[in-house]
């Protein structure tokens, strides 16, 4: 039996990630109903500069923030008002948060990594500016775990392909673990390999899907439940 091989995906599936985004658009809708802009707008707003750009410009930290500042402008436009330079200096310090944020594992991933290491194969998968999530793997300090980390633009079918070829990897004992139906679940599953969903609490709606039917779909609460999961033993 060849060894298991899991493909973890990185951003709310090892550390917090869209915590920080979700308090930064809070903030943003916050500071524009200071200005008199109802919040919930300014929330949309944002969402549709977001749904607009993040296909063009990709998931780099400083066009989330190019993103909220648009945002504004757009905003004014619409009630006719004058962007100030003032506010939306506050603004794009508000979005600017989201840039090097501390690195905070989720619950139970600093227990498990350590194990899982010594019973699989273990390759992060994930997507965005590669300079960011190398850095973000780097400050973690989970890279001692990791066999490779490769850092894409979007997660695909092919994507999955490629790695089992680069790696030799066997499907049938080859798994991704991530908290997104569209870019964890549904391309691993479509790729011929299981699929480990570990929903997020605070997940960001572009990630969201309908999962498509497989019988190598497994849903678990928790990064530890992964132990259990495939028969490992704790103290291996
Ligand atoms: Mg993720």
């Amino acid at each position: 039996m060849e060894k298991l091989a899991l493909i973890l995906d990185a951003d709310d599936t090892l550390w917090e990630n869209n915590l920080f985004y979700e308090r930064a658009v809070d903030a943003f809708a916050g500071r524009m109903a200071a200005e008199g802009f109802d919040p919930l707008e300014a929330r949309a707003t944002f969402d549709q500069v977001e749904r607009e750009r993040v296909p063009v410009v990709g998931y780099a930290p400083e066009e989330f923030v190019r993103s909220m500042a648009l945002a504004y402008h757009r905003l004014c436009d619409r009630h006719g008002q004058a962007p100030e330079t003032g506010v939306e200096r506050e603004v794009v310090a508000i979005a600017r948060q989201v840039i090097d944020y501390p690195i905070v594992l989720l619950d139970g991933v600093a227990e498990t990594l350590p194990i899982l290491h010594r019973c699989c194969r273990l390759i992060v998968l994930t997507k965005g500016d590669r300079q960011v999530q190398q850095d973000k793997v780097r400050r973690s300090g989970l890279e001692c775990y990791l066999e490779a980390v490769h850092v894409v633009a979007e997660k695909g079918v092919q994507t999955l392909h490629d790695l089992l070829r680069r790696y030799q990897l066997d499907p049938r004992c080859t798994w991704m673990v991530g908290n997104s139906p569209r870019s964890d679940v549904n391309p691993a599953l479509q790729a011929g390999i299981g699929a480990v969903y570990i929903p997020y609490a605070f997940p960001w709606s572009f990630e969201d899907a309908a999962i498509v039917e497989s019988e190598r779909f497994v849903r678990l609460e928790r990064f530890s439940q992964l132990l259990e999961h495939f028969s490992l033993p704790e103290a291996a």
